[in-house]
């Protein structure tokens, strides 16, 4: 049994609200619906979610509070530094703290919120947060894993004729929203490009290997890529968390190098990067376009931090990375052939 009637419910929009609200009340709980969000930008759209939810609620008769705040300056530098993923448990701290200060000024003895049915949220770290909260303030956050009611309640909201955004709120998940796209039009402004490997590159990649055999170096690679027998296993053996490249000139499709991005599976949004040019072509300025490319897929994936490899003599890229505030971790004196190879640090901002 809950020792409490009613709860003040942060509530973020109007489609999330719909299933939150409903399994409250069948629980016998009567939420108060809190619009604080100062996190939605711009303006337009932070006017046209608000007036959703505003709508939603008056006509169904649900209690609400309206905190009209719309504050991007204010957002930026609060979240500022952490322009990455860092930036949402900000984001969430700001919303819930309000949330449960008004909660204690207006003699609530619960909160929550309706970011608990969004699977796109970090879920841990809101209830983390919630119950943070709690501790803090001596208000019982109402955790409830409301997740699975997600699709339904955006059905209904559709079936209602809801304004449905599209991403998050901040400006910042604007931009990932059209990542996709702004890579592609990046991408069209270098000499070269990055394609997946696939048969039509056979006979490169074998003169590839044949170039490092005579000059005597190794290639820097996690997929065995010096010593297969067969190029089509090869091709097949690949493993997927490495996001494998091949670098094509874009003038006469010359495979010039191979980049490999792989994602850290013990750390969240990290990652490292193994890069390699054709001896021939090395100190040709390709080495900064590479770095450049690799910058965009790192924020495709959500790589935040990366380790990268290279070689030492490659002065090209070694610089490519300082001037992009790559730090030098270490130097692996790596095999027989006296070979030494850097690894740096690099922040993807
Ligand atoms: S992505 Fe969403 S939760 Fe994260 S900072 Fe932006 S608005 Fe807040």
């Amino acid at each position: 049994m809950n020792d409490f009637k009613k709860i003040l419910l942060h509530t973020c929009c109007a489609p999330c609200s719909i299933k939150c609200i409903e399994k409250l009340k069948e629980d016998n709980i009567i939420p108060v619906v809190f619009w604080y969000n100062p996190n939605i930008q711009p303006f337009k759209e932070y006017e046209i979610r608000k007036k959703t939810l505003l709508t939603y609620v008056q006509n169904n008769k649900i209690e609400y509070i309206n905190r009209d705040e719309y504050s991007l300056k204010e957002f930026i530098s609060e979240i500022y530094p952490h322009f990455g993923r860092e930036r949402c448990e900000i984001c969430y701290r700001k919303r819930l703290s309000e949330t449960v200060k008004l909660a204690l000024e207006r003699g609530y003895k619960a909160f929550s919120t309706t970011l608990l049915i969004s699977p796109y949220q970090n879920h841990d770290s809101i209830k983390k947060i919630g119950y943070e909260l709690e501790k803090k303030y001596g208000i019982k956050f109402f955790y409830r894993d409301f997740r699975q009611y997600f699709y339904e309640g955006q059905n209904k909201a559709r079936e209602m004729d809801f304004y449905i955004q599209k991403y998050c709120g901040c400006i910042f998940s604007e931009e990932e929203r059209y990542m996709s796209q702004i890579i592609k039009n990046r991408e069209k402004q270098f000499s070269i490009k990055l394609l997946r490997p696939s048969t039509m590159f056979k006979n490169q990649i074998i003169y590839y290997i044949n170039s490092f055999l005579k000059a005597g170096k190794t290639i820097i690679s996690s997929q065995k890529l010096d010593d297969f027998k067969n190029y089509e296993e090869w091709i097949k053996s690949l493993d997927n968390k490495t996001a494998f490249y091949l670098v094509i000139r874009k003038s006469d499709n010359k495979l010039l190098g191979i980049v490999e991005l792989e994602m850290n599976s013990s750390e969240k949004f990290t990652g490292s990067i193994e890069y390699n040019v054709l001896p021939e072509e090395e100190e040709k300025g390709y080495e900064k376009e590479i770095l450049k490319l690799m910058i965009l897929k790192c924020r495709k994936y959500k790589i935040e931090k990366v380790s990268l490899l290279c070689d030492k003599s490659s002065k090209d890229f070694i610089n490519a990375v300082i001037l992009n505030g790559g730090i030098l971790k270490r130097e692996i004196q790596s095999d027989s052939k006296s070979r030494a190879v850097l690894e740096f640090i690099m922040y993807i901002k």
